[in-house]
């Protein structure tokens, strides 16, 4: 059986920095057949629910990657980077390990971003630098 992996919060996580839910009804279901792994960059690297909201700051997420952008809440009293990067680090550990077919990745994150016109987030940065094929969801 293929395998995908998705942002935990498409397959009905309640993991977004407010703690809502907003599922992806196409993600949920293959969820439900067993043919996805869950992932949320932002909890592995430590953040909690709820959290600020947090954007992009000097760059995307690949600059953010090269040092030269950062992640801050959008408040800008907070650098973030430091988690965003464990996050995304610990995301590509477990698509390394799972090797998925295509990773859905939610749409307009500072950490899942990666959909045409939007900034591409942290780890989507380092998933597409390690070759993985990513796909947008709203
Ligand atoms: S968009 Fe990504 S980082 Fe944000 S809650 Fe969903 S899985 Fe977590």
């Amino acid at each position: 059986m293929k395998l995908y992996m998705a942002s935990a919060c498409l397959a009905g996580a309640a993991c977004r920095y407010n703690g809502e839910v907003k599922t992806g009804e196409k993600i949920r279901a293959m969820f439900e057949r067993g043919e996805v792994v869950p992932f949320c960059p932002e909890l592995l690297g430590g953040m909690e629910i709820p959290r600020p909201a947090m954007v992009l700051s000097g760059g995307d997420g690949g600059a953010a990657l090269d040092g030269t952008a950062r992640v801050l809440t959008r408040d800008g009293g907070v650098d973030c980077t430091g988690a965003m990067l464990e996050g995304a680090r610990r995301g590509l550990a477990i698509a390394l390990a799972v090797r998925p077919e295509t990773i859905f990745l939610k749409a307009r994150s500072p950490s899942c971003g990666c959909g045409a016109g939007d900034v591409e987030g942290v780890a989507a940065a380092l998933l597409r630098r390690k070759g993985f094929s990513l796909e947008s969801i709203e």
